[in-house]
């Protein structure tokens, strides 16, 4: 214990023996369940907007296909992990924390690991799609209701536990036509995670998908709800193997995007029906079931807010955080609207500025190792490639890149996945809270630190998202902590 205490950074306010810091137990008996429920607000009821894309007051004027939270839920008899999946862009700690109280999964022994599949026409849940810039587009009378829905879905899929058994399979595809890398350096995780759970005589509960692209197909001209390609690849999945499919948006950042012929509805159920069919060709392959076991390990961490379009719109953060100091204490509510006052005046001094928890976890599910991180990671944090291993016929530098990134100053391995202790390697983006893009350090450029604009020449979008410069950091440390 001592060992570890003295290693650990000041900055963690919590650490996973909070929530039960468990390992494995390969002699207890499996159990699991699974189920899924619609989230789709109604239109004539919700003033909701989509999200995604940049602040433009889009209002939908339909819903393509339905908006699902899925479910799925693993108990040794002791440890119990529950995994909701929402079909939004993000959602931020406090409606995690939200959850976690309302199924009283906040308890020791059981742990609510709850992502986002990050969907660009889907409700803004984060506040900042609103019908101008800086007023946000939540509203939370239908929040409210989607939190009682997965809550209440979540009690009951925990309810139905039945013994189960698991397998596990990572199979690495060619992502041509399916997903492309729009920043250098051009870095595509091709790995598909597939973890399926199935009753002792082989009866499907659920499939787990893990797969690192935006489900982005639609594009800003879209006024249409839908679930994207993620929702096309459940579809496929659940329709051709029974139970509950449940998709994991894996590496996002720097940035994945879908490989499509045109931003419409036949290219998204093309590139999920591709994915679904590959998953479950992988599956095929994945060899008999293995120990059944479940273990989960968190850290909360504290990062600094240090961008100052940020900054500037602090109350819609505070809506999914509480602002603390750097030592973690609670800031006065009035600070959401001094701190942004003060930092217009004068610019907010380095110990002025406010942090926010956020979480970091690890689960163990049988052959699987899952690392949630929250918020988008590049591929090249998960798994390197600066040497091309990953660019998939894509240059690894555009040649018209004014400002390429100096690959000299790229960091050495071990990358996340090189220190994830299981074959089956899952890293999850958008898990437990959306900080946005984590920006590998060597190429984060700002003009002057200040993360609005001008933006810099070359591929520079993802800093204008990232909570800062200082997060990727905080948040990998505290991955490798996990992994240790
Ligand atoms: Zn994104």
């Amino acid at each position: 214990m001592g060992r570890t205490a003295r290693r650990l950074n000041p900055l963690i306010v919590a650490c996973g023996a909070l929530l039960g810091l468990a390992g494995p137990s390969s002699h207890a008996r499996g159990l699991a369940a699974a189920g899924k429920v619609d989230i789709t607000p109604a239109l004539d009821t919700h003033q909701v907007y989509l999200a995604g894309f940049g602040a433009r007051g889009r209002r939908p004027e339909g819903v393509h296909d339905p908006l699902y939270a899925r479910i799925v839920v693993f108990s040794d008899g002791k440890k119990t992990v529950a995994i909701a999946v929402l079909d939004f862009l993000g959602l931020y700690r406090n409606d995690v924390q939200d959850l976690r109280r309302m199924t009283r999964f906040d308890k020791e022994g059981r742990y609510l690991f709850v992502v986002a599949a990050h969907q660009h026409s889907a409700p803004d849940t984060l506040g900042m799609w609103g019908p101008v810039p800086g007023v946000s587009g939540v509203d939370h009378g239908y929040m409210r209701g989607v939190k009682e829905k997965v809550a209440a879905k979540v009690l009951e899929v925990n309810d139905k536990l039945k013994p189960a058994r698991l397998r596990a399979v990572v199979s690495r595809v060619d992502p041509r036509g399916l997903c492309k890398d729009i920043r250098d350096p051009a870095v595509i995780d091709p790995d598909l995670g597939v973890l399926a759970v199935d009753t002792p005589d082989g009866e499907p509960v659920a499939t787990v998908v893990n797969w690192s692209c935006h489900a982005e197909v639609l594009d800003a001209s879209n006024r249409l709800i839908t679930a994207d390609y993620p929702g096309a690849l459940c579809s496929a999945v659940e329709e051709r193997r029974g139970g509950t499919c449940v998709f994991l948006p894996g590496s996002v950042g720097g940035l994945m995007t879908p490989d499509v012929k045109s931003r419409d509805f036949g290219e998204a159920r093309r590139i999920g029906s591709e994915l679904g069919g590959l998953a479950l060709k992988a599956l095929a392959d994945a060899g008999p079931p293995t120990v059944f076991s479940v273990g989960y390990k968190s850290e909360t961490v504290l990062v600094p807010i240090e961008n100052s379009r940020h900054l500037m719109f602090l109350p819609s953060m505070v809506f999914g955080h509480k602002l603390r100091n750097s030592s973690g204490i609670p800031l006065p509510p009035s600070s959401a609207y001094s701190l942004p006052a003060l930092h217009v005046l004068r610019r907010l001094k380095k110990h002025e500025i406010p942090w926010i928890e956020t979480e970091v976890s690890r689960l163990d599910l049988g052959p699987a190792c899952v690392l949630g991180i929250p918020g988008e990671v590049f591929p090249e944090l998960s798994m390197g490639g600066y040497q091309g291993q990953f660019r998939a016929g894509q240059a690894l530098t555009s040649p018209a890149n004014p400002d390429p990134p100096d690959l000299s100053r790229a960091p050495a391995g071990p990358y996340l996945k090189d220190l994830m202790p299981c074959k089956a390697k899952f890293v999850v983006g958008l898990a437990n809270d959306e900080l946005g893009y984590l920006v590998p350090d060597y190429d984060f450029k700002v003009p002057d630190s200040l993360t609005l604009l001008p933006r810099r020449p070359g591929h520079h979008y993802e800093e204008t998202n990232s909570i800062g410069r200082s997060a990727t950091r905080i948040v990998l440390d505290s991955a490798r902590r996990l992994l240790q």
